[in-house]
């Protein structure tokens, strides 16, 4: 089973919910989004009104969701939670906005995933916390408004770009959330192995860190791996020595590249000379979905200097050569 993959895999969810930050004071990191958050909270309260529409987007695993929590949590309401795919009709839609109570958190999670239909009953919600409804048919069809109590959409995407420009605008607050620094990570994981009883030296958990991608879902995974190594191999405390055999055997390499992550730079310096490469050309070559690349893959290769961008498609740096142990002599011409 791949360990590197960001989606949620099925055993992360339980434990996943145990280590989510339940306040802003216990998030780790994304100081931006957290220091404008905290500021609308507290405005919102002061007035005893419903918090402004808000926006995460960003790659899988940042802590979209555990920032909507905390979002629902600081405010003290409920937070209801659904996806894009997951609303078929505009009438389900209408029926999860009309069970709401007053300043609830309605989260959707792939919100870029919205049918069209199911999304127009999205702007009056959201703009006047209303919904129109269409009794009858033909020319007795009459449109009546049902008002909705005041509450709070957030949304998240991996990709702003993929929202209609009239979804994005009706959203007052719009974060993007950023890859977290080793520092941060190693907090991170030094507070979910407390939470789940396991021993970690500082050099392990700062091994975990920098090769967790940037991602606390996956420093959270790594750390729930090789705690079983510890536990099995050695005397159960994770050190920098049991955090090395078991990340090395798991096939997560120094950087927190896994095999798609070397096979894509390496088909790109193979097939493609290094580049430039088309998305769709790239992902054809590595058998990958194109979405799955973009989303995933490719934003920390770019962050990390493995990959740059150009009008003409994507290249390889020289750091991927160095990293791959390949001379970039040998490939040209
Ligand atoms: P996303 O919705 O962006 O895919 P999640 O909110 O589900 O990501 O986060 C995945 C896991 O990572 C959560 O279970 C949570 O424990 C952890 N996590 C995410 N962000 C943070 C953070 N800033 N501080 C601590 N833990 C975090």
């Amino acid at each position: 089973r791949r360990i590197i993959t960001t989606e949620n895999l099925e055993e992360d969810v339980k434990i996943e919910n145990s280590l989510r930050p339940k306040y802003l004071k216990d998030y780790i990191g994304q100081e931006k989004a957290k220091a404008t958050l905290k500021i609308y909270i507290e405005a919102a309260k002061a007035r005893g009104e419903a918090l402004d529409h808000v926006l995460f987007y960003g790659p899988p695993g940042l802590g979209k969701t555990t920032l909507a929590g905390i979002i629902a949590n600081e405010m003290d309401v409920h937070m209801k939670v659904t996806s894009g795919p997951a609303i078929e009709k505009p009438g389900e839609m209408a029926a999860i906005l009309n069970n709401l109570q007053e300043g609830d958190v309605l989260f959707v999670d792939e919100i870029h995933r919205l049918n069209r239909q199911v999304e127009e009953v999205l702007y009056p919600a959201m703009e006047d916390y209303a919904i129109d409804i269409v009794i009858g048919k033909g020319a007795g069809a009459r449109s009546i408004r049902l008002d909705l109590p005041k509450f709070t959409l957030v949304g998240a995407t991996t990709r702003a770009g993929m929202l209609t420009a009239p979804l994005r605008d009706r959203f007052g607050v719009v974060h993007h959330l950023e890859f977290y620094t080793v520092p941060e990570l190693r907090t991170i994981i030094m507070n979910s192995a407390a939470v789940l009883g396991v021993e970690i030296d500082e050099a392990g958990a700062m091994e975990l860190a920098r090769r967790s991608r940037g991602t606390p879902r996956l420093a959270n995974r790594l750390l729930k791996r090789v705690r079983d190594f510890a536990q099995v191999k050695y005397d159960g405390m994770i050190t920098k020595e049991v955090a090395d055999f078991a990340l090395d055997l798991l096939d997560v390499d120094k950087y927190g590249l896994d095999h798609i992550d070397r096979n894509i730079l390496l088909t790109m310096i193979e097939k493609f000379q290094g580049g430039p490469v088309g998305l769709d050309t790239l992902a054809a070559s590595v058998g990958e979905d194109a979405g799955t690349i973009e989303d995933v893959y490719e934003p920390y290769l770019l962050k990390n200097g493995f990959i740059q961008r150009t009008p003409r498609g994507r290249v390889v740096t020289a750091l991927s050569y160095e990293h791959l142990g390949i001379s970039p002599e040998n490939i040209e011409k």
